[in-house]
C-alpha cells in the first residue's frame, strides 16, 4: 500500500494555471501518463504527463537534463512511442519520477523557465494506446453485473457457485484495442433469433458497451513464480478507463461452453491517460462485502487488502446519438457508479492471475469487468439498464435506446473526489459505431 506524501498535498498548486482550476481532471496531485504527438506534424508518439489543459513532453524534459538519478532514468524510458520500458522499471522509478515532476511543476519551482517549452496545449495533440499490450485479460468483478446478466441469460440459475470464490475472467484479444476516439463498424456474426432453432448471419442487433477500468501491469513476474497478494500492487503501473464493446446477440449464441469470443474481440477502447496507483492513494477504501458473503481463500486475503484494498473511483457513462449531435445536444448520462463496489480488488486480480504460475508482462492489460453498483441506476451496460432490451431508455430529444444504433457515441468519464484530498480525473474515453459495411466485404481485383 502506498503512503500519502507531499505529492498528494491538497494545498499544492502549479505554475501551470489551468491545473489549479477547480474541477479540472489534471491538477498537480494527479500526473497521469500517456503517449501523444502533435496532430498533423508527422511526429513520433512519445510519453507525456497531463497537467491542467496541457501535456508535459517527457522527451523535452529529459533533453533539458533537469532531473537526476532514477527520475532521469525514468524520463529516458518514457520518451518512447509505448510506455512498456517505464512500466518495467518498477515502483521506485515511478515514485522518483512522480516526486521530481511534482516539484518541477509546483508553483514554487525554480524550473519553470526550463520546462515552459516542454508544455503543449492538449487541443493540439492526439494520443495512442499507451503501451504495447501483449496480453489482455477481462475479469468480471461486479457481483451486481454478474447477477443481473446471469438472470437474463439463465433465469433459473443467475449466479454460478464459483463466482464467490474465483475471480472469473477470460483471455481477451489485444489487437483490436484502440485509444479514445475509436470508430468501428457494427460487428457481424451468427445469432439465434428468438423462437428459432437455426442461427442467422448479419449485423449485431444488440450492440452494447461495458463500463470498466483497465489495470496496466508494470513489472511482470517470472513464469512459474506467482505474485503474492502482499506484493501484487507493486506490479500495477496504473489505471485507465476501458469500454469493452459487446455484441449481446452474438454472445448469447456463442458463449457456452468456453465463454466470450467474437462478441467481444472486434473493439475495445481505452482512455489515453493512465492514473498511477500512487496518485490514487488518497481514495483507498476498505474492501467490504455484504453480510453473509464468504471470506476469500487465504491466497486472496490479507489485513491490508481488507483495510484499504478497494479504490473509490467514480465511473460515468453518457450517450450522444447522431441526432443529438446534429441538434447540438450534449451527451446524456446513462449511469454512474464506483469501483468501490467491486467483489474483488485490483491486488486480488493480480494474485489470482499468477497463482498458477502464469506470467504477466509489462504493458499487459487487465480489465475489471463491467462495473455495476448495487442499484439499477448504477448499471454499467445497456443490457442491464434496458433489462435485456425490454425497457427502452428515454433520451432528452425524444429518442429511445435499448441497444446502440449506428452513429451513437458513448462517452465514459472517471474521477476521484473526497473531502481532504484534491479531486483527480481520468479524462474520458469515447467511441462511435457506424453501419456495418455492405455484405460481401472486400472484393479481390
Ligand atoms: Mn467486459
Amino acid at each position: 500500500m502506498i503512503e500519502l506524501n507531499k505529492t498528494h498535498d491538497p494545498e499544492l498548486r502549479s505554475w501551470v494555471a489551468s491545473a489549479n482550476r477547480p474541477g479540472n481532471d489534471f491538477p498537480i496531485q494527479n500526473l497521469p501518463f500517456g503517449v501523444f504527438r502533435r496532430r498533423g506534424q508527422g511526429e513520433l508518439f512519445r510519453g507525456g504527463v497531463a497537467i491542467g489543459d496541457c501535456v508535459l513532453d517527457l522527451g523535452r524534459v529529459h533533453a533539458a537534463g533537469v532531473f537526476s538519478g532514477l527520475a532521469h532514468q525514468a524520463l529516458a524510458a518514457a520518451n518512447k512511442p509505448e510506455l512498456n520500458e517505464l512500466m518495467a522499471l518498477g515502483k521506485p522509478a515511478w515514485a522518483a519520477l512522480r516526486q521530481a515532476l511534482s516539484q518541477a511543476l509546483a508553483s514554487d519551482s525554480t524550473m519553470q523557465a526550463h520546462l515552459a517549452g516542454a508544455l503543449l496545449p492538449q487541443e493540439e495533440l492526439e494520443y495512442s494506446v499507451p503501451a504495447r499490450i501483449g496480453d489482455y485479460t477481462d475479469f468480471y468483478t461486479s457481483i451486481h453485473h454478474a447477477t443481473s446478466v446471469g438472470r437474463l441469460f439463465r433465469p433459473d440459475n443467475p449466479l454460478l457457485p464459483n463466482y464467490r470464490w474465483v475471480p472469473i475472467g477470460y483471455h481477451g484479444r489485444s489487437s483490436s484495442i484502440r485509444v479514445s476516439g475509436q470508430r468501428f463498424p457494427r460487428p457481424r456474426g451468427q445469432t439465434l433469433p428468438p423462437g428459432s432453432t437455426e442461427p442467422v448471419f448479419g449485423p449485431s442487433k444488440r450492440l452494447d458497451y461495458e463500463v470498466e477500468l483497465g489495470l496496466f501491469i508494470g513489472t511482470g513476474n517470472a513464469l512459474g513464480t506467482p505474485v503474492a497478494l502482499s506484493d501484487a500492487e507493486d506490479h500495477i503501473f496504473g489505471i485507465c478507463i476501458l469500454n469493452d464493446w459487446s455484441a449481446r446477440d452474438l454472445q448469447a449464441w456463442e458463449y457456452q461452453p468456453l465463454g466470450p469470443f467474437l462478441a467481444k474481440n472486434f473493439a475495445t477502447t481505452l482512455s489515453p491517460w493512465i492514473v498511477t496507483l500512487e496518485a490514487l492513494a488518497p481514495y483507498r477504501v476498505p474492501f467490504a462485502r455484504a453480510d453473509g458473503e464468504p471470506k476469500p481463500l487465504p491466497y486472496l486475503d490479507s489485513v491490508s487488502n481488507a483495510e484499504a484494498g478497494s479504490i473509490d473511483i467514480r465511473l460515468e457513462a453518457s450517450i450522444q446519438t447522431g441526432a443529438m449531435r446534429t441538434q447540438g445536444i450534449a451527451p446524456q448520462q446513462l449511469s454512474c457508479t464506483s469501483f468501490r463496489h467491486a467483489y474483488w480488488t485490483a491486488a486480488q486480480l493480480v494474485a489470482h492471475h499468477t497463482v498458477n504460475g502464469c506470467n504477466l508482462q509489462p504493458g499487459d492489460l487487465l480489465g475489471t469487468g463491467t462495473q455495476s453498483g448495487p442499484t439499477p441506476e448504477e448499471a454499467g451496460s445497456l443490457l442491464e439498464l434496458s433489462v435485456g432490451g425490454k425497457q427502452p431508455i428515454a433520451l432528452v430529444n425524444g429518442e429511445q435506446r435499448t441497444f446502440l444504433e449506428d452513429g451513437d457515441v458513448l462517452v465514459m468519464r472517471a474521477w476521484c473526489d473526497r473531502p481532504g484530498a484534491a479531486r483527480i480525473g481520468f479524462g474520458e474515453v469515447s467511441g462511435e459505431v457506424f453501419a456495418a459495411p455492405a455484405a460481401g466485404m472486400s472484393s479481390a481485383g
